[in-house]
């Protein structure tokens, strides 16, 4: 026998088994976000790489370290999206779209490729939600699309990921900070890991959000962001709280979320769940008013999040919260010998043109064989057809719920005759 082909590291395969749960999850996801006026926008899956070295930014974790780039045939370089932002904008920009009023609410459900350590909840390719609002600079813009994730995840019963926010400041305010920042870590420069050694010239934020524990340990007493605000910065962030409190929306202010994307300006903010290890934000976002430029447009506020879809089924997995069950067919029709066989084809696409989810047996088994099946699949109803019944045109539908038995008029529609 040949060799089997195994998947690349750190992909998933959904089975026709559990694809129910992405469908599930997708519908709910889609309903909330139309609630609140979203409207999908689809954009390819690689862009030349240069949208994001300028859009996310060359101080990255994601530009860095995680891009799948490659040259393609005619010599360009292409890189697989690692988000959707960027291309969001790019496609918003190339199309002219602002033109059409504002504010523009989108929406996308997509895949994302960054090349990273595999691990539960970190994948080399993984979906997001991703929401973005753009042309509002007003605090209330923060506050909808926090409201988006914080309807989600209530909608899907998950009470227990938890808001934080916190306020990164403008190009007025962050330089001075940024300063005084990059003086306090140079301070604990031997300690630092490497990375952040990096960060320290580059990014000196960044480091407040490293995972490594000694770094963590310097940022704890590190200058805070929120003590350094410019006034505008300040009641930016003052309004966004007043109207979090008033739409009902809990939330902690965590001075230590800063994002890695270089783009966000002001409110930055995570939805983490402590269930799922260390993997545990299911939900980033912040405003980032500062994108359109660096990509060649006029400047343009915006405010957006990512949601982690393969993070989201792993919190309602260990939350025990299931979105519903898989369809099951509406009827299935078995057939005794060959003529009744096609004959049971025949009725299944008339049910079907009626509406129904309908099957029948595709593999020539015993009748016993096909009520097994039949049964294993969860038909509501079962109807078994030999020569008698075509020759009649009446036959006996079985709810196999109830074991109560119908008859059928086979010429006339079925839906109406079953309960
Ligand atoms: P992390 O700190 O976990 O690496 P991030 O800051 O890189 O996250 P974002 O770029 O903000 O994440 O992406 C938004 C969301 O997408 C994350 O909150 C998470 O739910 C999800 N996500 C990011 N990277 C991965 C990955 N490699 N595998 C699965 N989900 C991911
Ligand atoms: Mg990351």
């Amino acid at each position: 026998m040949a060799q089997k082909v195994s998947g690349p590291r750190g992909t998933q395969d959904v089975s026709p088994y559990e694809s129910y749960k992405w469908l599930l999850l997708e519908k709910k996801l889609r309903e909330v976000v139309d609630q609140y006026g979203f409207k999908e926008i689809r954009t390819p899956t690689f862009e030349h790489t240069e949208l994001f070295l300028r859009g996310v930014g060359d101080t990255t974790d994601i530009v860095n370290k995680e891009m799948y780039t490659f040259e393609d045939k005619g010599k360009r370089s292409i890189t697989l999206r690692p988000e959707g932002t960027a291309s969001t904008v790019r496609s918003v920009l190339e199309k002219g779209i602002l033109n059409e009023g504002l504010p523009l609410k989108a929406y996308y459900i997509l895949s994302c490729f960054r090349y990273e350590k595999p691990q539960a909840g970190r994948l080399r390719e993984f979906h997001q939600l991703g929401i973005e609002l753009f042309g509002a600079r007003d605090y209330t813009a923060d506050a909808e699309v926090i409201a988006v994730a914080a309807k989600i995840l209530r909608d899907l019963g998950l009470d227990n990921v938890k808001l934080y926010i916190n306020s990164i400041g403008c190009p007025n305010c962050r330089p001075a900070y940024h300063d005084k920042l990059k003086a306090y870590f140079a301070g604990h420069k031997d300690q630092l890991c490497e990375d952040c050694k990096n960060r320290l010239e580059k990014n000196p934020l960044r480091i407040l959000d490293c995972k490594e524990e000694k770094c963590a340990r310097i940022a704890k007493d590190a200058p805070v962001g929120l003590d350094n605000l410019c006034d505008e910065c300040k009641e930016h962030f003052e309004g966004l709280q007043r109207t979090l409190q008033a739409m009902g929306i809990e939330y902690q202010i965590n001075t230590k979320i800063v994002r890695g994307l270089d783009y966000y300006t002001k409110t930055v903010f995570e939805f983490v769940y402590d269930g799922i290890g260390a993997q545990g934000t299911v939900c980033g976002g912040g405003r980032y008013d500062g994108l359109f430029e660096e990509l060649g447009g006029n400047h343009t506020p915006a405010v957006g999040f990512g949601m982690g879809i393969e993070r989201l089924l792993l919190t309602l997995e260990a939350e025990g919260k299931s979105l519903g069950e898989d369809s099951r067919p509406d009827i299935f029709f078995a057939g005794i010998g060959e003529q009744a066989k096609i004959f049971a084809f025949a009725m299944a696409e008339k049910a079907r043109s009626e509406g129904l989810k309908a099957q029948s047996d595709l593999m020539n088994r015993s009748l016993k064989a096909q009520m097994k099946y039949a049964d294993k699949i969860g038909a509501r109803y079962t109807v078994v057809l030999g020569d008698d019944e075509m020759q009649s045109k009446k036959a006996v539908a079985k709810n196999m719920q109830t074991k109560e038995q119908l008859s059928l008029d086979l010429s006339q529609p079925v839906r109406n005759q079953l309960i």
